[in-house]
């Protein structure tokens, strides 16, 4: 199999959805499975399914109709709001979407109205993360307009913390987000069924909240792809934290000096690079590079340092490893690097199915 490569252990991606899913529910929290760091990869999506998740989500409208064209049957539900160039497709191919928008609202409801289609809604408050998010004061003027507008629907109201600002989804937030909910229910005589309370950042808060009062729902990704909480990415008890393995071959492996030698510019990266003083090194170069991964998300399992990266070189320092021509290395992920990986062309994406897997389970 053509190398650099990440290895997908599907097995261990159905038990993080699975425990999450017992967990959350036993308050009774209800998960939608967040797709985007795989970007929309139908054979990942499609576990969500077979473990029982209903609703799929993710940022790109793109992603959503791949996964929709691979004939994976789920709600969709596009997370970043829609922008007004592609209101048509949003409609057309995903069945909810989070808006903050007025005006991206009154466009949904023209296309929900000329495509016969009952688009659903969910309102998105701000509570101090300050990414995307209607004002609590404007909330009121926006419920009232939405529910003029003919062809949606609106369905609940949601949050997004710990994104932009790093803002924690404490009690006092998700309080605050009930409280609305409930102040929405009784002023307009409606009633929301999703009160989505955040991403996977939201683990501390239910782990200590006695009474998670209306919030029923998350949208989470990255507690099920790398078996973290986001707050302090700390593993959560019970889950798998190494669903991937990258996997890059080694091209060269030299002794030579610590140190480079001659005038200092500035390397590939714009950066002026001191190198520790250790006279001679065993060092290899690995196939992988920038274009590739963000380099500064993988770390190696076994003992070798990453010295510096360029465009399609990773340079490591193979002093207490000896790796030899044509030996591989694998490394973790995190959160940036899946990222990069899953969405670039040269990394061979290689899905471990079941049963490969089933010894480790
Ligand atoms: C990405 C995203 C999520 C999922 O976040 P994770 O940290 O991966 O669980 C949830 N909601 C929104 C709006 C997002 O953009």
């Amino acid at each position: 199999m053509r190398l650099p490569r990440i290895d997908i252990d599907i097995g261990k991606v159905a038990h993080n959805i699975q425990q999450l899913k017992t967990l959350y529910g036993s308050k009774g929290i209800k998960i939608i499975g967040v797709t985007k760091v795989v970007g929309g990869h139908p054979a990942i999506a499609k576990v969500f399914i077979e473990n029982g998740i209903q609703i799929l989500a993710d940022s790109r409208i793109e992603n959503i109709i791949k996964m929709r064209k691979s004939g994976i049957c789920a709600q969709y539900l596009l997370l970043r709001t829609p922008s007004l160039s592609q209101i048509e497709e949003v409609v057309i191919h995903a069945h909810i979407s989070l808006n903050t928008e007025l005006i991206v609202l009154k466009e949904l409801s023209k296309y929900a109205l000329k495509n016969n289609i009952l688009h659903k809604v969910i309102l998105m408050v701000e509570l101090g993360d300050l990414r995307e998010g209607i004002m609590p004061v404007d909330i009121d003027h926006a419920v009232k307009e939405v529910l003029e507008l003919k062809g949606l629907s609106l369905i609940g109201i949601g949050t997004n913390l710990a994104c932009f600002g790093g803002i924690s989804p404490d009690d006092s937030k998700m309080k605050e987000l009930s409280s609305i909910a409930i102040h929405l229910e009784g002023k307009f005589k409606i009633s929301l069924t999703i009160i989505s309370g955040g991403n996977s950042a939201n683990y501390y808060w239910f782990k200590s909240s006695k009474n998670v009062e209306r919030i029923n729902n998350l949208r989470i990704g990255e507690s099920v792809f790398l078996g973290r909480e986001t707050l302090c990415r700390i593993p959560i008890p019970g889950l798998f934290t190494d669903v991937f393995t990258l996997v890059a071959e080694v091209i060269e492996s030299k002794i030579k000096p610590s140190q480079p030698y001659g005038k200092v510019y500035q390397n590939a990266n714009g950066k002026i690079k001191k190198f520790k003083k250790k006279g001679s090194i065993n060092r290899a170069i690995l196939a992988i590079g920038r274009q590739d991964v963000v380099v500064s998300g993988i770390t190696p399992r076994q003992n070798i340092s990453i010295l510096e990266a360029s465009s399609d070189h990773v340079v490591v320092d193979n002093t207490e490893s000896d790796l030899k021509i044509g030996d591989t290395i694998e490394f973790d992920l995190n959160y940036s690097a899946l990222l990069r990986v899953l969405n670039s062309s040269y990394i061979t994406k290689n899905i471990l199915t079941f049963n490969e897997c089933k010894s480790v389970l």
